[in-house]
C-alpha cells in the first residue's frame, strides 16, 4: 500500500451498527423484527427506510442509499467520507493498533452474538406462524369470502392456502413492548417457503364495515395508524398459493388480492398463482450501477429472494401501479433476470395494468 491507512477506518468498521444508530441523529425509527423502521433521512416518506442491526447495514427503497454503517452515517448526516470517520471515530489519528485489534475482536463477538439472537428470533417467528396457522380454520363461510367480495373477487372455492381466525389479536413491538393494537376477525394466509413447508404467515385483519374491508389499526396511547396487514415468521423466499392451474405459467403479483383479480380476470389463459408478499421478496437484491438511478440488475449473492420452482417455464410478474413505477419495474425486472440465472430457459414478462392502477382496481370496475 502507498499510504498509511487511516486507523480510524478500522475502527469505525469495527463498530456495531447498535453503536454507529445510536451516534447519528435519527428519528421516529420503529422496531420491526430485526429491523429499524421508519422515513428516510434524505427523501422522507414513512417506512421506506430500514436499518438492519444485526447484518450492519441499511437501505432507502426510494432513494436506494444502502450500505454499511460508514455509509448509514454519511446518508443521516449528509457528509462525505472523512466527515463521516470524523463523526464516528473522533477527528484524533493517535490510535494504538492493540486498541484496534481489540475492538474488532469484540465487534466479531458483538457480530457473532447477533446472528444466533437473529437465528433464535426466525425460528421462533416460524413456530408462532405455525401455531396462528393451526388454530386457523378453512376460509369455507367465513368473513374471508365476504372480504374477497368486498375487493370484486369472486372464486368457486376459496384457496386452502387462505384460512380465518375470527378474534385475531394484532400485537406489535413498539418501544420494546409487546402491544395489542387490535383484535378481530383475520383473514390468515400461509406464506410456504421454496421447500413447501409453512414459513409464516400473512394477516389481513378485516373490519366488513368500512369500504375497502381492511380494520383501522390504530395505537391508543399516540393516534398512530399500522398497516392492516402483518407477516409474522419468514416471508423470504417465499410465496402464498392461491390456486389455479393447468399450465407451467407462474403468476405472481405482490398481494393476496391483485394476485387473486388475476385469477379471475385470466388475462393469459389457464396459470397458476401465487402471491410474493411484498416487492423485495419478488425483486431481491439489486447492484448499483453507476449512472443507473434503478440499475434492475440482480444481486445474485442475494440467496434469500423468491425463485420459482423448477416447473415453472414462464414467470410473469404483475407490476401494481400505486407505487414509484420506475423503480417498481426495475426491482421486478431484477426478480425475473434472478430466476432467470437460476433456471435457464425461464421466459420472463411484467404486465401492467396502466398508471394508478392495480388489477384489483379494474376488477371492481368490471363488476360494478
Ligand atoms: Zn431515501
Amino acid at each position: 500500500m502507498g499510504f498509511d491507512p487511516d486507523p480510524r477506518v478500522d475502527l469505525a468498521r469495527a463498530m456495531p451498527m447498535r453503536e454507529i444508530v445510536d451516534r447519528l441523529p435519527l428519528e421516529r425509527l420503529r422496531r420491526e423484527g430485526r429491523e429499524l423502521v421508519g422515513p428516510c433521512p434524505q427523501c422522507g416518506g414513512r417506512d421506506r427506510f430500514a436499518i438492519n442491526i444485526d447484518r450492519g447495514v441499511f437501505n432507502c427503497r426510494s432513494c436506494e442509499a444502502k450500505g454499511d454503517g460508514l455509509a448509514l452515517a454519511q446518508h443521516v448526516l449528509g457528509c462525505d467520507f472523512p466527515g463521516a470517520l470524523d463523526h464516528l471515530a473522533g477527528r484524533s489519528v493517535q490510535i494504538d493498533p492493540e486498541e484496534v485489534r481489540r475492538r474488532r475482536a469484540a465487534a466479531e463477538r458483538a457480530r457473532q452474538k447477533a446472528e444466533a439472537e437473529a437465528e433464535a428470533y426466525r425460528r421462533r417467528a416460524i413456530a408462532d406462524a405455525v401455531t396462528i396457522w393451526r388454530h386457523a380454520r378453512p376460509a369455507e363461510g367465513s368473513h374471508v369470502i365476504d372480504y374477497l367480495r368486498r375487493r370484486g373477487i369472486r372464486l368457486p372455492a376459496p384457496p386452502a392456502a387462505l384460512r380465518f381466525k375470527p378474534d385475531h389479536p394484532c400485537v406489535r413491538k413498539i418501544g420494546g413492548r409487546l402491544v395489542t393494537l387490535h383484535r378481530g376477525p383475520c383473514m390468515i394466509a400461509a406464506v410456504q417457503g421454496p421447500d413447501d413447508r409453512l414459513a409464516a404467515v400473512h394477516q389481513t385483519w378485516i373490519d366488513l364495515d368500512r369500504p375497502d374491508g381492511k380494520a383501522e389499526i390504530r395505537d391508543p396511547e399516540t393516534g398512530e395508524v399500522y398497516p392492516a396487514k402483518m407477516v409474522r415468521g419468514s416471508k423470504k423466499g417465499g410465496a402464498i398459493r392461491l390456486g389455479g392451474g393447468g399450465s407451467d405459467i407462474l403468476v405472481m403479483g405482490e398481494g393476496i388480492e391483485t394476485t387473486l383479480s388475476a385469477r379471475v380476470l385470466q388475462p393469459i389463459g389457464p396459470a397458476v398463482y401465487w402471491a410474493g408478499v411484498d416487492l423485495g421478496n419478488m425483486g431481491g437484491a439489486m447492484l448499483r450501477v453507476e449512472g443507473r438511478r434503478h440499475s434492475g440488475e440482480p444481486d445474485l449473492d442475494d440467496a434469500r429472494a423468491f425463485v420459482p420452482p423448477a416447473w415453472v417455464r414462464r414467470l410473469v410478474f404483475i407490476q401494481d401501479g400505486d407505487s414509484d413505477p420506475e423503480a417498481t419495474r426495475a426491482r421486478l425486472l431484477a426478480g425475473i433476470r434472478r430466476a432467470q440465472a437460476n433456471r435457464p430457459g425461464l421466459e420472463g414478462a411484467i404486465v401492467h395494468p396502466g398508471a394508478g392502477k392495480d388489477l384489483n382496481d379494474i376488477l371492481r370496475e368490471s363488476t360494478t
